[in-house]
C-alpha cells in the first residue's frame, strides 16, 4: 500500500508516518513545505519506502506527476496549526488550510483517491463548563482564524463528497500531547519555562479547559477511520480526559519539583475559547477504536524527565 501524507514533518504527521512505516507493506510519499516547526530528518531509516517531496501543498498538481499514480490513499495533515500565529498573521492560515486543502482535494478528485482530512475540535467553538461534549452533528462556531480556516476546509471537503463523490473522511481531534511537539505549543512552553527558570505564561485565569489525547492514540484513530469509516462522514477523536490549563501547569510544577511562584498570569488570548470537549462515541462504535494511552500524568512525568536531561 502506498499512501500520500501531507504535512508529515509536523508533530502529528511524523508520528502517523512512523506508525504506518512500522507496517512492512506500507510506503509513504510525504509532501511538506518544511516550515519553522518541521522535523526534517524524520523516517530516513526507512530507505526507499519513504520519500519526502519538499513542497507547498498548493503545488501538489505540479509535483505529483504520473510516477505517483499508484498512491492508494491520502492523509491530509498539513496546516498552519498554532492559534497565536493566526492572531498575529492570519494570511498563511488561509493559504495553507483553505486554499491548500482545496488543492489537495482537487488532486484527490482528479485522480479518484480516497482522502482523510485531519481536523480539530476547535471548529465547534467554545463550550461552557456545563455543556455536553460536541457531537459530529453540532454546528460549527469557530472563534479564531485557525479554527475558521479548518472549518472552511472541512466544509469544502464535505462539498467534494456531495458534489463530486470524492471519497472524503474527516476526523476532528482534541489537543494532542507527545514527544517532538514544537516549542510554541503549551506543554513544551511549560517545561522550557521550568528549565530556563522563567515564568510559565498562563492566559487569563487559566480556567480554560481542553481535552487531551496522546498523539499515538490520535494516529491510531486516523488509521481506524480511514480503514473502517464511511465516506462523507465526520469522526470526533477524543480521550475523554479534560483538564484546565491551570491544572496542567500545576501538575508539571509538582512533578518538576518547583513551586507556584513559577506561574505568571498574562493577558488573555483574543477570542480565547473556554472549553472544548468531544463526544467520541461514533468512531468507537463504527471502527472499534478506543484510546490506549489514557494516563496523561504519566506523560507529564516522562516529559519532565526528558526536559531535565
Ligand atoms: P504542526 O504545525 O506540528 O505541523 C504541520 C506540518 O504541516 C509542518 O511540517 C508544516 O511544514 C506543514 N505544512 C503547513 N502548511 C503547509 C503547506 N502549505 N504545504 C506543505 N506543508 C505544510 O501541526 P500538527 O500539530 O502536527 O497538526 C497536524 C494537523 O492536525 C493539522 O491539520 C492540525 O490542524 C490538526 N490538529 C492538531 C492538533 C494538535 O493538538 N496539535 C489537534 C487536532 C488537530
Amino acid at each position: 500500500m502506498k499512501i500520500l501524507v501531507t504535512g508529515g514533518c509536523g508533530f502529528i504527521g511524523s508520528s502517523f508516518m512512523e506508525l504506518m512505516l512500522d507496517k512492512p507493506d506500507v510506503s509513504i510519499v510525504n509532501i511538506d513545505k518544511l516550515s519553522y516547526c518541521s522535523n526534517k530528518n524524520i523516517c530516513k531509516q526507512y530507505g526507499d519506502r519513504y520519500e519526502l517531496i519538499p513542497s507547498d501543498i498548493n503545488e501538489i498538481a505540479n509535483v505529483l506527476n504520473e510516477k505517483y499514480s499508484d498512491i492508494d490513499q491520502i492523509f491530509h495533515f498539513a496546516a498552519e496549526s498554532h492559534v497565536d500565529n493566526s492572531i498575529s498573521d492570519p494570511f498563511p492560515f488561509i493559504e495553507s488550510n483553505v486554499t491548500g486543502t482545496f488543492r489537495v482535494l482537487e488532486y484527490a478528485r482528479k485522480h479518484n483517491k480516497p482522502i482523510l482530512i485531519v481536523s480539530t475540535d476547535e471548529v465547534y467553538g467554545s463550550l461552557s463548563l456545563n455543556d455536553k461534549p460536541s457531537t459530529e452533528k453540532d454546528p460549527l462556531k469557530p472563534s479564531s482564524v485557525y479554527s475558521s480556516s479548518k472549518a472552511s476546509a472541512d466544509l469544502i471537503a464535505l462539498s467534494y463528497f456531495r458534489t463530486f463523490g470524492t471519497k472524503v473522511i474527516i476526523t476532528r481531534c482534541c489537543n494532542n500531547y507527545g514527544v517532538n511537539q514544537y516549542k510554541e505549543k503549551f506543554i513544551p512552553t511549560i517545561f522550557n519555562s521550568l528549565k530556563n527558570e522563567t515564568k510559565i505564561p498562563i492566559y487569563g485565569n487559566g480556567e480554560n479547559v481542553r481535552e487531551w489525547i496522546n498523539v499515538l492514540d490520535h494516529c491510531e484513530a486516523v488509521w481506524a477511520a480511514s480503514q473502517k469509516g464511511r465516506f462523507g462522514e465526520i469522526y470526533n477523536i477524543g480521550s475523554g480526559y479534560e483538564c484546565s490549563n491551570l491544572e496542567l501547569v500545576k501538575k508539571a510544577i509538582k512533578v518538576w519539583g518547583a513551586d507556584e511562584s513559577s506561574m505568571s498570569f498574562v493577558k488573555d488570548r483574543k477570542g480565547h475559547d473556554v472549553r472544548y470537549s468531544l463526544d467520541s462515541s461514533k468512531i468507537k462504535k463504527e471502527t472499534g477504536w478506543s484510546p490506549k494511552y489514557t494516563n496523561m500524568d504519566a506523560f507529564v512525568e516522562l516529559a519532565s524527565g526528558m526536559w531535565k536531561k
